[in-house]
C-alpha cells in the first residue's frame, strides 16, 4: 500500500480529521493506495492557502512571461514523468496503459500552449467618446479557482483547467475524483518541483459530497471548473448560483455516430468501434448511439458486431489488451442495469449483454462489449448515458431523419458523421446540435480546439484560445486629463 498526502500551501498533509480511504485497482480488485479523506476544514485550509498565494508578490507580481516560463517547466516535468504518471492512472482507473500513456504524454502540450498565451492576454485602449478622458481595460485573474475532475482521464481533465487558469494568474484547488486521486497528488509534487510558489496549486482529496461540496460552496472561491456527471454538475451549478461564482461544466453525453450509405465503410466500422469500446466506453464523448442508413443497416451492423466480438478483454497493462475492466463497482452495476433495461424495453441484443469472465490474473469488473439493435430513440438505452461498452443501433432513412434522431436528445456533446459527400458534411456540421462534430473521424481532442457541450452536456468550453478568457475578468479604468472636473450633477 502506498500512502499519499494532500498538498496545501506547499505542505504535504493528512486530512485534519486524520481519515483516509482506499484506492482500488480495478483490474486486480485490490486496494493499492491510502488517500486522505478531506472534509470542510481541509477545503477551508486549501482555499485559504490559494487566497494567500494569489496575493503574494511571488505569484501576483511576477510578469506574465515569467508565469509562462513556470508553466513550461511544469510541462517538461510532466513529460519526463509520463510513464510513472500513466502507471499510476492505470492502477487507479484500469484504462489501457497505451491510452493513458499517450494521454499523459499529450498533457504537457496544454501547459506549453497556455504558457505561450500568458503574456498575450491584453486589455485594450478604448477610443472613448469623452473629451480629455483616457479609458483602458485590464484583464485580471479571477482569484481562487476550484478544479473538480472525473475518474476517466484524471490528468488530462485537470490540464484542461489548470493550464489556462494558471497562465491567467489564478490560483487553484484541484480535487480529483475519489476513485483516481493519486495522479493529481503526484502532479502537485511536479508543480512544486517546477517552482510554482506554495499555495498556487493545492491538491486535496476526498468525496464529492464532503470536500467537493465544501469547495464549491466556499465564499472565497471565484470559479469552479467541473468535469463529471450531469447530477454532479447540477449540484455544482446550484452552489455556484447561490455564491454568484463563475462556472464551467463538462458533463455527459449520448453522442450519435451517424453512418451514411456512401461512407467508406471500413473506416466507419473502426470509428464506431473506437467511439464505443475505447476506454471500455467510459468516455464522455462515447458514440453510444449508432445511427445507420437503412440501406446498409444489416450488412454494416454485421461488420460492427464481428469487430466488437474480436476485441480482446484483459489486463490493461498488456499491450495487446483492447478492453479493460470497468473502473468502479457503481459504474459496473449501472452498466448491467442499463443492459437489463434495454432488454426489457425490447431492444434486440446482438452481442454480449452479460458480465465478462475475469481474464487470467484479474479479479476486477468486466462487461462484454454489448450491442443492441432495433433500438428506438425513445428507449432509455438511447436517451440516458450508460458510460460503458454498450452500443444502441438505430436505423434511419435519409439525412433529414438522421438529423432529427441525432438532435432528439437532452444531451449535445459530440457527433460523428461518416459520408463522402462534402455538401452533406457541411449541412450536417450546421444541423447537429452538439458542441463538437467529427467527420470521417471520431474522438479527437486538442489543446487548440474548443471542447464542450450544449444542452445538458454542459456550459462553456475548455481548450483553445477562448478558454483562457474564462479565467480573467475585465476591469475598465478611467483617467481624466482635464484641468477641471465638470458639473458634478450631470453624468459624465
Ligand atoms: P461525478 O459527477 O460522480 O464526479 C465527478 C467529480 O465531481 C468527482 O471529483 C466528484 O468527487 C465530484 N463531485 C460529485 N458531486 C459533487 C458535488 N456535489 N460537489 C462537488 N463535487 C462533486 O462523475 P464521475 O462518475 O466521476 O464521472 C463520469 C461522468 O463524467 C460521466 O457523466 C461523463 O460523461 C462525465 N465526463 C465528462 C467529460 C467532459 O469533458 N464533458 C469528460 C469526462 C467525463
Amino acid at each position: 500500500m502506498q500512502d499519499y498526502k494532500m498538498l496545501i500551501g506547499g505542505d504535504w498533509v493528512s486530512a485534519v480529521a486524520g481519515e483516509t480511504f482506499e484506492s482500488i485497482n480495478p483490474y486486480t480488485g485490490a486496494a493499492w493506495a491510502r488517500i486522505p479523506r478531506g472534509r470542510r476544514e481541509d477545503a477551508d485550509k486549501a482555499v485559504r492557502a490559494a487566497l494567500v498565494a494569489g496575493a503574494d508578490p511571488a505569484w501576483a507580481k511576477i510578469t506574465a512571461t515569467a508565469r509562462g516560463h513556470l508553466l513550461r517547466r511544469f510541462g517538461d516535468l510532466i513529460a519526463q514523468n509520463a510513464e510513472r504518471l500513466a502507471d499510476t492512472e492505470v492502477r487507479d482507473n484500469g484504462k489501457l496503459r497505451s491510452e493513458m500513456l499517450s494521454q499523459v504524454k499529450y498533457v504537457p502540450q496544454w501547459f506549453y500552449y497556455y504558457a505561450g498565451l500568458a503574456d498575450k492576454l491584453q486589455g485594450a485602449v478604448i477610443p472613448i467618446d469623452k473629451p480629455n478622458t483616457f479609458n483602458f481595460t485590464r484583464l485580471e485573474p479571477l482569484g481562487v479557482c476550484v478544479a473538480i475532475t472525473a475518474w476517466n482521464s484524471p490528468l488530462l481533465l485537470a490540464a484542461y483547467k489548470l493550464a489556462p487558469g494558471l497562465a491567467a494568474g489564478n490560483t487553484f484547488v484541484l480535487k480529483p475524483s475519489e476513485f483516481t486521486s493519486a495522479s493529481a497528488l503526484e502532479l502537485g509534487a511536479l508543480a512544486e518541483e517546477a517552482g510554482l510558489p506554495p499555495g498556487v496549486l493545492n491538491v486535496v482529496t476526498g468525496f464529492g459530497a464532503e470536500i467537493g461540496e465544501a469547495l464549491v460552496t466556499h465564499p472565497d472561491v471565484a470559479k469552479i471548473a467541473f468535469t463529471g456527471s450531469e447530477a454532479g454538475g447540477q449540484r455544482v451549478y446550484e452552489a455556484a448560483a447561490r455564491g454568484l461564482k463563475r462556472v464551467t461544466l463538462e458533463l455527459g453525453g449520448k453522442s450519435p455516430n451517424i453512418v451514411f450509405a456512401d461512407a467508406k465503410l471500413d473506416n466507419a466500422v473502426k470509428g464506431v468501434i473506437g467511439g464505443i469500446l475505447s476506454a471500455t466506453g467510459q468516455t464522455c464523448v462515447a458514440g453510444s448511439r449508432l445511427l445507420v442508413q437503412r440501406s446498409i443497416h444489416d450488412a454494416f451492423l454485421e461488420r460492427v458486431v464481428a469487430f466488437a466480438r474480436s476485441a480482446r478483454i484483459g489486463d490493461p497493462m498488456e499491450r495487446t489488451t483492447q478492453i479493460g475492466p470497468v473502473t468502479t463497482k457503481p459504474q459496473y452495476e449501472k452498466i448491467l442495469h442499463y443492459i437489463d433495461v434495454a432488454k426489457q424495453e425490447g431492444a434486440r441484443c446482438v452481442l454480449g449483454g452479460e458480465p465478462a469472465p475475469h481474464p487470467a490474473g484479474g479479479s476486477g469488473l468486466f462487461v462484454q462489449p454489448t450491442i443492441f439493435a432495433d433500438v428506438r430513440n425513445t428507449m432509455r438505452i438511447a436517451r440516458e448515458e450508460v458510460f460503458g461498452p454498450v452500443l444502441a443501433v438505430i436505423p434511419f432513412e435519409d439525412e433529414a431523419e438522421a438529423v432529427a434522431i441525432a438532435n432528439d436528445s437532452s444531451y449535445g456533446l459530440a457527433a460523428g458523421v461518416w459520408t463522402q459527400d462534402t455538401s452533406r458534411v457541411l449541412r450536417m456540421a450546421e444541423a447537429l446540435k452538439t458542441g463538437m462534430v467529427w467527420v470521417n473521424m471520431y474522438r479527437a481532442v486538442s489543446y487548440m480546439s474548443p471542447f464542450g457541450g450544449v444542452k445538458r452536456s454542459g456550459l462553456g468550453h475548455e481548450n483553445g484560445m477562448e478558454a483562457i478568457k474564462d479565467y480573467v475578468q475585465t476591469k475598465s479604468v478611467w483617467i481624466s486629463t482635464a484641468e477641471e472636473t465638470p458639473d458634478p450633477f450631470v453624468l459624465g
